[in-house]
């Protein structure tokens, strides 16, 4: 894969094979041209269409030849954790107090996260302000790295679930919290509403931490400080606690209701359903700790409830995000979001439906003007080799990235 950053001084022009996007599918089959001017898409036309009056001629201008592949927005992960590499908690624990093992780490599931073509990722939190401090590296130009949203740490009732995500807040020192967080320049407030899921017992969710008035305070605290919120939800009541408080996104939603998510319609609110924590598990053979026959078929069934419901979310008309929860157990950054997809297409969506959740619904998330190819909008693209809209496994073999 080779990534292009777009030099702002520069004109470019992309002979193309397909171009498809979020909003529309398919713009062009077969060859095209795509013709890039400040960082923006300037035009985008047919193969034998080679002319371009840019507005500034005089610019040097760059050929790209992307002849054969296909043109696509870039993939967006809604849900990952920076500080945590998937294959062990523990070390990659261990690695927070040490700057070196930690930048290793980082600077690895950057570059995996990248090769994949996920341009622009959503961190989850952590408590040692990794995602964070990422963040900060990649926008100053010392490391190469996705475009990188971060809520510093989650915010978590004290002595309850997700240590590792983030402090204990007592109500009280909310105010100040949320102060200090919009101050540092973090962009959305993560907050942690519920428990996690249980592999052992099917149904079974970690119980609610928060109750209406608090979560309402957090929400409306906030959106006081123009940040969204990133809500984990993991059981059906969560979900509508969090969607009540008015939430942004609701993380997981395991066991949701088909009610909860005709609220988060009507609410205009987005699920991320992150099915590949649970599915990963699955992968691990029971001699290498991995589960039991009882623990496998709590894991299949649940995979199959939330598969049903994304589908169910879809012909609602939910905004769906693409979110792998990156870093959890059996969860590697890059190459979690194909598997992610893959279950997406299990259940049953159309691969142009896939492409829309995992470009433009992800974009919109993220607050980014991407998702779209047309004229004014960033020139924020991939190139793939095959075409991901007759077979999604085509974003695997990701060629090209190209990023304002
Ligand atoms: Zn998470």
């Amino acid at each position: 894969m080779m990534l292009i950053k777009l030099d702002i001084n520069k004109n470019y022009i992309l002979k193309t094979g397909p171009v498809l996007d979020g909003s529309q599918g398919c713009i062009i089959n077969g060859a095209g041209n795509i013709f890039i001017e400040a960082g923006r898409i300037a035009a985008v036309t047919p193969g034998g269409d080679t002319g371009f009056p840019f507005t500034d001629p005089r610019r040097e201008i760059v050929h790209l030849d992307l002849e054969g592949l296909t043109v696509l927005p870039p993939l967006v992960d809604c849900h990952v954790h920076l500080a945590l590499d998937g294959k062990d908690f523990a070390a990659a624990r261990k690695r927070w107090e040490q700057p070196e093992p930690i930048a290793r780490q980082v600077q690895s599931e950057l570059a995996d996260t990248l090769e994949r073509g996920i341009l622009a990722v959503r961190d989850g939190g952590d408590r040692a302000g990794i995602g964070f401090a990422t963040r900060e590296q990649v926008t100053t130009g010392n490391l190469a790295g996705p475009v990188i949203r971060s809520p510093g740490f989650a915010l978590r009732q004290p002595g309850t679930y997700g240590a590792f995500l983030g402090r204990g807040v007592e109500m009280d020192k909310l105010p100040e919290t949320l102060d200090q967080l919009a101050q540092s320049g973090v962009n959305l407030v993560k907050v942690i509403v519920s428990g996690v899921v249980s592999f052992k017992e099917y149904g079974r969710v970690g119980p609610l931490l928060y109750t209406a008035a608090e979560l309402n305070a957090i929400v409306q605290g906030a959106r006081a400080r123009r940040l969204p919120v990133m809500a984990h939800a993991s059981s059906d009541a969560a979900v509508r606690l969090a969607l009540e408080a008015g939430v942004d996104t609701v993380e997981h939603g395991y066991f949701l209701s088909r009610e909860a998510l005709q609220q988060m319609a009507a609410k205009g609110s987005a699920w991320i359903p992150t099915v590949i924590p649970v599915a990963a598990r699955l992968n691990c053979r029971s001699e290498n700790g991995g589960p039991d026959r009882q623990e496998r078929l709590v894991l299949e069934r649940t995979v199959a409830r939330q598969l049903a419901m994304i589908s169910e979310a879809i012909s609602l008309g939910v905004t769906l995000g693409v979110g792998t929860d990156a870093g959890a157990t059996g969860v590697e950054h890059g190459s979690g979001y194909l598997e992610e997809l893959a279950l997406y297409r299990r259940a049953g969506l159309a691969p142009a439906e896939i492409i829309r959740c995992a470009t433009l619904n992800g974009a919109h998330i993220l607050g980014l003007d991407w998702g779209v190819i047309k004229p004014g909008r960033p020139a924020a693209l991939i190139a793939v080799t095959g075409n991901p809209l007759a077979d999604i496994a085509a974003l695997e073999t990701v060629k090209y990235a190209i990023l304002p």
